[in-house]
C-alpha cells in the first residue's frame, strides 16, 4: 500500500489499453509496450519497480503481479484505486493519456492558435505534454474530476465511452 499522495507506479499488459489511459489521468505512472508479451513486460516492470497488472493467466500466480479478472475497465480501474490509494483530484492530469509523458500547466496565451476559440475562451490555463505536445483543457478543475470518478464508480453499465475526460484532448 502507498501513501495516498503518492502516485504508484504501473505496467500494464496490452488487453489493458483503456485501465491505462484512465490511470494515467488519474496520475499514475503506467508504462505500457504492445510489443511485449505479459511476461516480457513482467520482466521490465521488475526491473523498473513498477507493479505488473495483468489479465494474462499464464502469470496470475507471480507474487507481485495483480490479476484482473475483469473485462470491464470501470471494475478493472476500481480494483485498482481500491488497492492503490492515490488522490485522484490530487494527481489528476499530470499524465498523458497517450503516451505517458508528464503534463505541464501552462497558461492559455502559449495554445491561442492551437485550440478552438470557445476552448481559448474558458479556459485560463491548459496542460501539454512534454512526450507527445498533446494540449488538454479542464485540466485544473479538481471537482470536474471528482465527479467524473464518482459516476465511473457509480455506473459501471453506462455507455462505453471514456466520458468527459477523452474529450478533454486534441493533438498537438
Ligand atoms: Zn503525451
Amino acid at each position: 500500500m502507498t501513501e495516498p499522495d503518492v502516485s504508484p507506479r504501473f505496467a500494464a499488459d496490452r488487453t489493458l489499453g483503456r485501465l491505462a489511459k484512465w490511470l494515467r489521468l488519474l496520475g499514475a505512472d503506467v508504462l505500457r509496450d504492445d510489443r511485449l508479451t505479459a511476461a516480457q513486460l513482467l520482466h521490465r516492470a521488475r526491473a523498473d519497480g513498477r507493479i505488473m497488472l495483468t489479465r494474462d493467466k499464464r502469470i496470475r500466480t507471480a507474487p507481485d503481479v495483480v490479476y484482473l479478472a475483469s473485462h470491464d475497465f470501470r471494475e478493472q480501474l476500481r480494483e485498482v484505486l481500491a488497492r492503490y490509494r492515490f488522490d485522484p483530484c490530487r494527481r489528476a492530469f499530470t499524465r498523458c493519456a497517450v503516451c505517458n509523458g508528464e503534463l505541464r500547466i501552462v497558461g492559455r496565451d502559449a495554445l491561442r492558435r492551437r485550440v478552438p476559440p470557445f476552448v481559448y475562451a474558458s479556459n485560463e490555463t491548459f496542460a501539454v505534454c512534454d512526450g507527445c505536445g498533446r494540449v488538454y483543457w479542464n485540466a485544473t478543475h479538481p471537482e470536474r474530476m471528482r465527479r467524473e470518478i464518482a459516476a465511473l464508480a457509480a455506473a459501471p453499465t453506462a455507455d462505453e465511452g471514456d466520458g468527459g475526460l477523452a474529450r478533454s484532448s486534441v493533438k498537438g
